[in-house]
This record gives structure tokens, C-alpha cells and sequence, in this order.
């Protein structure tokens, strides 16, 4: 087990200003510099930023940022909601960290696919299975990593396995 240990800081809203959006930090007594690049080898959509020794993920509309002692999540919709999520990516930084021998860490800057190649290689049917009203929106968020591929059942029907190769190939 890596963390064992961190304080927890959640900053709510202030009244009256129209923010909706908690913002949660974990303060680590632990350095997790070493983990980022087995988190960057397998997390979806995340991107590691060697130089800065940071790594940014989006996971269910939260934004998330780890630092050598420090994990921050952002636009949150509630305190219990941003202690759950604390508590999830401590877990999963542990799994993580546990498992490194079966993982090669990837230490490149990992590129976001472009919307519209993304786009182009939808079905094009706008089904709505994937729970966006258009394939155009749905590309929209695959190409924030804000949804996964995996949403798209349509796409990995046997007709459709060039172009599922094809989102693969270009990091989807
Ligand atoms: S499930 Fe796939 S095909 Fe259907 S709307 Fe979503 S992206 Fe388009």
C-alpha cells in the first residue's frame, strides 16, 4: 500500500456567488511521483505531464489533478459526493501501485484523439444508446474523456470492426 495516510481539505461553494462546485484535496504524507506513470499506462483519457510531475484525468464530470503529495478534485456536486471520490482514487492509487509489476508505466504526454476524427468514425445513426442525444455530442465527450467507448454499443457490433480499430488506434 502506497497512501496510508492524508488530510483532507473540501472547499464549498461560497454563498451567493453562484458557484455550485466543491473542490476536494487530499494532502499526502506519501511522494506518489513514482505511481503517475503506471496510472498514465492505465487510465483512460489521462494525461501525464513528466516535466511537472503531474497527471490530469476527467472521471464522471470530476476533474481530477495528482501532484508528488497531493490529489485534487474538482467540480464536484456535493461534500459527500467529493469524500467518496477521495476515498475511490486512494484505493485505486493503491491498486495501482500494488499491481506495478504487471503494468509497463508509460511516461509520454499522451494525446487527446481530435473531435472530428472521432466524429467520422462513429456510426452516424444518433441511437441515443449511449446516452447523448446526437453521435456529434457523444464525440464531443469522448474527446474531453469525459464518456468511453465503451457507451457506444453500436460500435462494436461485427459491421463496424474497421472503424472500432480505427478509434482504438487513435486512442479511444
Ligand atoms: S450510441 Fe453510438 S451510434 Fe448511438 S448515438 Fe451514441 S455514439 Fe451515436
Amino acid at each position: 500500500m502506497l497512501i496510508e495516510h492524508y488530510a483532507l481539505d473540501v472547499f464549498t461553494p461560497p454563498d451567493g456567488t453562484g458557484a455550485e462546485k466543491f473542490t476536494a484535496i487530499a494532502r499526502l504524507t506519501t511522494d506518489i511521483s513514482e505511481a503517475l506513470p503506471y496510472l498514465n499506462a492505465t487510465l483512460h483519457g489521462a494525461v501525464y505531464q513528466r516535466a511537472a510531475n503531474a497527471l490530469t484525468w476527467k472521471k464522471g464530470g470530476h476533474h481530477l489533478t495528482f501532484h508528488a503529495t497531493q490529489i485534487a478534485v474538482g467540480n464536484v456536486e456535493d461534500y459527500d459526493v467529493a469524500l467518496a471520490e477521495i476515498d475511490e482514487l486512494i484505493a485505486l492509487i493503491n491498486r495501482t501501485w500494488d499491481h506495478r509489476a504487471e503494468i509497463t508505466p508509460n511516461y509520454e504526454t499522451r494525446q487527446r484523439p481530435p473531435l472530428m476524427a472521432i466524429y467520422k468514425l462513429l456510426p452516424h445513426t444518433n441511437c441515443q444508446q449511449c446516452g447523448e442525444p446526437t453521435c456529434y455530442a457523444f464525440a464531443i465527450k469522448l474527446a474531453a474523456a469525459q464518456t468511453a467507448l465503451a457507451a457506444c454499443a453500436p460500435v462494436f457490433e461485427p459491421h463496424q470492426a474497421e472503424k472500432l480499430a480505427a478509434l482504438q488506434s487513435i486512442g479511444c
